[in-house]
């Protein structure tokens, strides 16, 4: 699994996280899909799993890079992304930690859509399975995450969806699951009632 590594450059500056009720909606579906398994941390000790919301324009609050095994979070595990650049594989965020390397993923849904206000980033074997085996929608197989490519593909995919919450899996990202949506309910939402049929005898 190749979440944990940074493999874009990231500048970060200290600062405060602005704390809101979107923020606490987010942390909270945040630990309820960390019960799930959804987010967490693999036996080899890499973390898994990314959320974030639109803080204005492009900008974004998305959790800090390996906090996958922590159940609860606190403002100051999350950063706030004030500039993205997919084609340079660059963030420049401000807070205590680095930002998520999955950020780029989700700065360019956000870019891609401004009705967006969720992105929920989770790891799943049957829901992952279940969502390829079932045709759906999937950034193609030789995209590995982390990368411009996958940046582009995905940005290419928000572009042909006109209709809000998406999900969609990363093919070349294993267990890779993206949900995003125009707030942090009906995102989180979509995310259960597909990892419920996944699960479906
Ligand atoms: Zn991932």
């Amino acid at each position: 699994m190749d979440d944990g590594y940074i493999k874009y450059s990231s500048e970060r500056r200290d600062g405060i996280v602005p704390e809101s009720a979107q923020l606490d909606a987010l942390n909270q579906a945040r630990t309820s899909l960390f019960d799930l398994g959804l987010i967490g941390v693999y036996p080899d000790g890499v973390g898994y799993g990314n959320l974030s919301v639109r803080a204005g324009g492009d900008q974004f609050i998305v959790t800090a890079s390996a906090t996958g095994g922590t159940r609860i979070l606190h403002s100051g595990q999350y950063c706030l992304v004030e500039t993205f650049f997919a084609d340079q594989n660059r963030v420049q965020s401000r807070g205590p930690l680095p930002a998520s390397s999955e950020a780029m993923t989700h700065g360019a849904i956000y870019a891609g859509n401004p009705a967006v206000q969720c992105v929920v980033h989770v790891h799943c074997r049957k829901l992952f399975d279940y969502w390829l085996v079932n045709n759906q929608l999937a950034t193609p197989a030789d995209i590995p995450y982390g990368t411009p490519a996958m940046a582009r593909a995905v940005a290419q995919l928000v572009l042909a969806q006109s209709i809000l919450p998406v999900l969609f899996a990363m093919a070349g990202h294993e267990e890779g699951i993206v949900a995003y949506g125009s707030d942090v309910a009906t995102t989180h939402a979509l995310l259960l009632t597909e990892l419920q049929k996944s699960q479906a005898p």
